[in-house]
Order: C-alpha cells, then sequence, then structure tokens
C-alpha cells in the first residue's frame, strides 16, 4: 500500500483531534473528486512499518481522539490487507481511541469484510456532485452516511452515528 500524506491532528476529518492517513488507490473515479491525485495506487510513498511507528506515536496523546483512513480509498482491493494489519494493531494498542475510515463503497459491499470489526465509524458511498452539500459535517454529499459499524453489524442494519 502507498500513501501520500499523514497528518499529526485534524479536526476536520471525523470528531475530535485526530491522525490522519492519506492512502493511495481509488476506483470509483467520481466526477468532480477533490483528490484525484490519490486515483493512482502507485503514487506517493511505500506504506511501511516506519510509518506505522509514526502513527503509533502520534496516538499517544490523551487529547488525540483517534485514527482516521482516508484516500483515495483504504478500501481499494489492494490496500485491504495493509489496513487490516494497521487497524488491527491500533485498535489491540489503544482499545479506547476510535477509528474512522471513509470509503467510496456502500456500506452493505463492504460491511462482511474482516477488517469491519475494527472500524468505529465508516463514511460511505461515492461522492455524487449532484448531492453535494457544503452545509453537511465531515462528508461532501448528501448520500454518503456516517455509519456507526459496531451498531449496524450487531443489528444488520445501517445505523448512522448520534452526533
Ligand atoms: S471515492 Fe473519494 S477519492 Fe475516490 S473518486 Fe470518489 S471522491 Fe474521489
Amino acid at each position: 500500500m502507498n500513501y501520500l500524506k499523514i497528518e499529526s491532528s485534524s479536526l476536520s476529518n471525523g470528531l475530535g483531534w485526530r491522525v490522519v492517513l492519506w492512502v493511495s488507490g481509488c476506483s470509483h473515479y467520481c466526477p468532480n473528486c477533490q483528490n484525484p491525485e490519490t486515483w493512482d495506487h502507485k503514487a506517493g510513498k511505500k506504506f511501511t512499518d516506519k510509518e506505522k511507528q509514526l502513527i503509533v506515536e502520534l496516538l499517544k496523546p490523551d487529547y488525540i481522539k483517534g485514527l482516521t483512513l482516508s484516500g483515495g480509498d483504504p478500501l481499494f482491493e489492494t490496500n485491504r490487507e495493509s489496513i487490516y494489519m494497521l487497524v488491527k494493531e491500533i485498535k489491540e494498542l489503544y482499545p479506547e481511541k476510535d477509528i474512522w475510515l471513509y470509503t467510496g463503497y456502500d456500506f452493505d459491499q463492504i460491511k462482511d469484510l474482516q477488517l469491519m470489526k475494527y472500524i468505529d465509524v465508516l463514511i460511505d458511498g461515492k461522492f455524487i456532485e449532484e448531492r453535494r452539500d457544503i452545509t453537511l459535517a465531515f462528508r461532501g454529499s448528501a448520500n454518503q452516511k456516517i455509519i456507526d459499524v459496531k451498531q449496524s453489524l450487531k443489528n444488520d442494519e445501517i445505523i448512522e452515528l448520534e452526533m
């Protein structure tokens, strides 16, 4: 897996101060995507153990609420194994911190992936220009949902996060 950027603290990619990893690779090709430079899965640099250790360090402070995975699409086919290993390790080290993941897939398409048990919040769906709404928190278009993954898996229906 390649990545483009690691942000040490951001308030605009989920609730609270968050570490954000921007990965390369996306096959959704949404018209007017804000980050088309992330589509090529070979863009950026290789995500190695060094970057993983950096994320582990950045997550340490108490004021950091959790980790956000964005892109690109963290669930692009060739990213899935690396993301699985990363979220598993982060959850084991920091069970109290939450993990948010942005994907262009709809929840029903990826809910059965093994890695989903480590994800707390999923923002799902492609960016749809006709449904663009700048008043929405943490997402670009009204079709995208902010999903409470644990509750949704438990109840076998999509339950949106109460904010
Ligand atoms: S899923 Fe996200 S990164 Fe991929 S094309 Fe759509 S808006 Fe861009």
